[in-house]
């Protein structure tokens, strides 16, 4: 049995600790989704595991001695997918006024998301320390931007949705870029692997998690500064991590947030470290599974 508790426990009430920079901020979060992955790898089977969340009164709601409504205090944004297998508070190992979540189909950032990334960094910066942008696995608006991007004629279909359509713009360049840095590293031919769908749709939900946090973090440096950091990662739907597997970091090494690229040769870097690790290289059956990392694939 395994057991997610939130816990206010009127007599031993826990005191709130917030990070007090973006690394701190950072290390938190990568633990909590190590703990989360970690607690549902194996079955307990007769046991009992259990992960207690200690949430503070005023974050549940419970109104302190003036009454009155909590103080919003989250310390950090995360962009996410409104994908439901993708819980953002739960895989963080976060409890209610922790996080300040904005979710959209394919994480991507329209107007809408900026303006809510925009209020939480202008009223709530005393306790604001990261900016995660997150994507997942098997993603569908990514997947549903692969296939338009194999299929172009099929856009007359979409061509009175313009809504999806924006959705799927946002999306595209890096469908095109990681279509091409894959055909540079496996040739033309590479397109005919049964594969390649797969390992398309896995190197873009990566490298379009990575543009949204490039774009953020040249937004709002200017005014920040150092004061929040930004990240960005995968979260992975069969083992529950959050990272990015590349070839260039160990195993151990695959569960953390990774910053953003800065300029056109660290994306190109990401986009061939990411070709060259362990799922995409599975995806294309290029490594059997006694050789790849514990992997993904939905
Ligand atoms: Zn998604």
């Amino acid at each position: 049995m395994i057991d997610i508790v939130y816990r206010y426990d009127i007599n031993n009430p826990v005191a709130e600790v917030h990070p007090a920079s973006p690394a701190e901020a950072r290390a938190l979060l990568e633990a909590g989704n190590e703990f989360f992955a970690h607690m549902l790898d194996d079955d307990p089977g007769e046991g009992r595991r259990t992960r207690i969340l200690n949430v503070s009164p005023q974050d549940l709601g419970i109104a302190g001695p003036q009454g009155g409504p909590q103080q919003h205090r989250p310390f950090a944004v995360v962009i996410g997918c409104a994908d439901a297998r993708a819980p953002i508070e739960l895989l963080l190992g976060q409890g209610a006024n922790d996080l300040f979540v904005v979710r959209v189909a394919g994480n991507v950032l329209g107007s809408d998301t900026l303006g809510s990334i925009d209020y939480a960094l202008s009223q709530l910066s005393d306790d604001l320390r990261l900016l995660v942008v997150m994507g997942h696995t098997g993603c569908g608006a990514v997947t549903a931007t692969v296939d338009l991007f194999s299929e172009p004629g099929r856009v007359l279909e979409m061509a009175a949705r313009h809504e999806l359509r924006s959705i799927v713009n946002a999306i595209m360049p890096s469908v095109r870029m990681s279509n091409d840095a894959l055909i540079r590293r496996y040739g033309f031919k590479i397109k005919e692997s049964p594969g390649f769908r797969k390992a398309l749709i896995e190197t873009a939900v990566v490298l379009h998690a990575a543009m949204m946090a490039a774009t953020l973090q040249k937004a709002i440096e200017p005014v920040v500064g150092d004061r929040v950091g930004v990240v960005f990662g995968v979260y992975d739907l069969c083992t529950r991590h959050v990272g990015v597997l590349s070839e260039s970091r160990g195993i151990d090494q695959q569960h953390t947030f990774l910053d953003p690229p800065t300029n056109g040769e660290e994306i190109d870097a990401l986009l061939l470290d990411v070709i060259n690790g362990p799922l995409v290289q599975r995806v294309l059956g290029l490594i059997d599974d006694a050789h790849a990392a514990p992997l993904l694939t939905p």
